[in-house]
């Protein structure tokens, strides 16, 4: 476990970046709190991003029920919230960036042709000129991220094929992909801190690429252990996610610090969540959080 570099005072800020696919359920309250609380530990900003860009995933009203339940929580975001949907043009500008330094190519491989092949696309249509139309775009992978250091889970490496992989930018049925527009709204909101889910794990070092790519600095990761209902099940609502109760936030909400190595005293615990937070700002502290991809549903309490 690593001490994150700190940030000088101010300078910290940090996100959390929800997919308005269903309500915010318990595993993603953890993640959320993890990534508050940092900011809030480094007098950083704290920003909520909507990522609605994969649109036949969306549910409609899901952002705004997620918003909610963070505010029903005392998680108060601090600069307006933006939502990947309107911001087409942004990703569109810099792909054709991309596209002039020819570094964009179109590729026919299907998923399912990928997998037959040993599940890593191996660069094939770099050199065959495929029409876009109809086509996933992919990026040449000239900046290979082969080991990087998170601030909760230590060193991490990347095995050779995968680093080398050229990754798909925009879809084959036109949406851009989240690889992509991750990192240009970490770059655009200036991010320096993600603190999200241990399921992020593995693509972090294909962003940390692009950041080299886009000659922008990188922000440093940590990734909190996902809650699993038995080991490699992420919680969801249909495997009996706990429900989040916005009028009664506070069992959830300690429970959620207990995951992040904070018990809440007795005394505080019926407090308003704002008073919880606050008693949580002052003791947490990420080299309390295990250093593991995933926690059992009953390994606290
Ligand atoms: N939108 C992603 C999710 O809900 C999170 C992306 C990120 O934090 O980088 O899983």
């Amino acid at each position: 476990m690593l001490t994150p570099a700190l940030p000088t005072q101010g300078s910290y800020r940090g996100r959390f970046a929800p997919s308005p696919s269903g309500p915010l359920h318990f595993g993603s309250l953890v993640a959320a709190l993890a990534s508050y609380l940092a900011a809030k530990q480094y007098h950083g900003k704290w920003l909520v991003r909507m990522e609605d860009i994969d649109t036949p995933r969306m549910v409609k009203g899901a952002d705004s029920h997620i918003l909610r339940t963070l505010e029903a929580f005392g998680l108060h975001w601090d600069e307006p919230i933006i939502y990947q949907s309107l911001r087409h043009n942004y990703y569109n500008d810099v792909l054709s960036e991309l596209q002039q330094q020819d570094l964009i190519y179109s590729c026919v491989c299907t998923r399912k042709a990928i997998k037959l092949n040993g599940g890593i696309y191996t660069n094939q249509c770099r050199a065959l000129q495929h029409p876009a139309d109809g086509n996933a775009l992919r990026l040449r992978q000239n900046h290979p991220v082969l080991q990087f250091t998170d601030m909760i889970q230590g060193t991490i490496n990347t095995a050779p094929p995968l680093a080398h992989e050229d990754y798909i930018v925009k879809r084959r049925d036109g949406l851009h992909a989240y690889q992509l527009v991750v990192v240009l709204d970490d770059i655009a909101q200036d991010i320096s801190h993600i603190v999200r889910g241990a399921d992020l794990l593995e693509p972090t070092a294909r962003q940390l690429g692009l950041f080299q790519q886009l000659n922008k600095p990188a922000p440093q990761f940590a990734h909190v252990p996902v809650i699993v209902t038995k080991p490699g099940l992420k919680l969801s609502k249909q495997n009996h996610a706990p429900a989040i109760d916005q009028n009664n936030p506070q069992p959830a909400l300690c429970r959620a610090l207990n995951y992040l190595g904070l018990s809440v005293p007795q005394d505080i615990a019926h407090s308003r969540s704002e008073d919880i937070l606050s008693w949580a700002q002052n003791h947490f502290n990420l080299q309390a959080i295990p250093a593991v991809g995933e926690l059992q549903l009953d390994e606290c309490s």
